[in-house]
């Protein structure tokens, strides 16, 4: 198995992002996850933004780098560029906005014709804590992920509910096709 990026102090670095409609939490699942920090009024950030965190899976260290939209997401703006590399994507929806989760197929035909063949994608469901505001149920984004061979989780970057199973999920399905295809 190969690195797609160099780095000596892990035994495999890779690539992965974050997508979805703007305001749905990826900003704060990134900082939840990389440094275990929430932010009530986060403003969207224009660039791009990334963060890196390791996970041990067995005797092994998988370091991946994480890509947020950075605010683009607003402006349509994503291009191929973004999505070049990664073996890995948060598809992101807000459990309190339909729209959002309407939106997903659009964001999944960009990954499809952008990502890898072998990118894993982990569909997410955040702001799980928002119980009376719930505009999407589990069962619905259950059954899309079916459909479409996603992994599922409702997060919560707030709560932090989640939001580790998340990522590590994730990574470790990066990891384990990785190893099979030599990527
Ligand atoms: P992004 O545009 O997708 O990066 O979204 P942000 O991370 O900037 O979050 C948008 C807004 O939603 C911010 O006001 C956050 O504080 C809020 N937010 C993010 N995640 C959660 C969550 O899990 N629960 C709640 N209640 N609010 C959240």
């Amino acid at each position: 198995m190969g690195s797609s990026l160099l780095d000596d102090e892990c035994d495999y670095l890779f690539k992965t992002v974050l997508i979805g409609d703007s305001a749905v939490g990826k900003s704060n699942l990134l900082s939840r996850f990389a440094r275990d920090e929430f932010h009530i009024d986060s403003k969207p950030t224009i660039g791009v933004e990334f963060a890196y965190r390791n996970v041990k899976i067995g005797d092994k260290i998988a370091k991946t780098q994480i890509w947020d939209t950075a605010g683009q997401e607003r402006f349509r703006a994503i291009t191929s560029s973004y999505y070049r590399g990664a073996l890995g994507a948060m598809l992101i929806y807000d459990i309190t906005r339909k729209g959002t989760f309407e939106n997903l197929k659009k964001w999944l035909h960009e990954l499809r014709e952008y990502g890898n063949r072998y990118m894993v994608i982990v569909l997410v469901g955040n702001k799980s804590d928002l119980v009376n505001s719930r505009e999407v149920e589990a069962e619905d984004g259950r059954s899309l992920a079916q459909q479409e061979d996603l992994c599922f989780m409702e997060t919560s970057a707030k709560e932090n509910l989640n939001v580790e199973d998340a990522f590590v999920q994730m990574i470790t399905k990066v990891f384990e096709i990785a190893s099979q295809k030599s990527l």
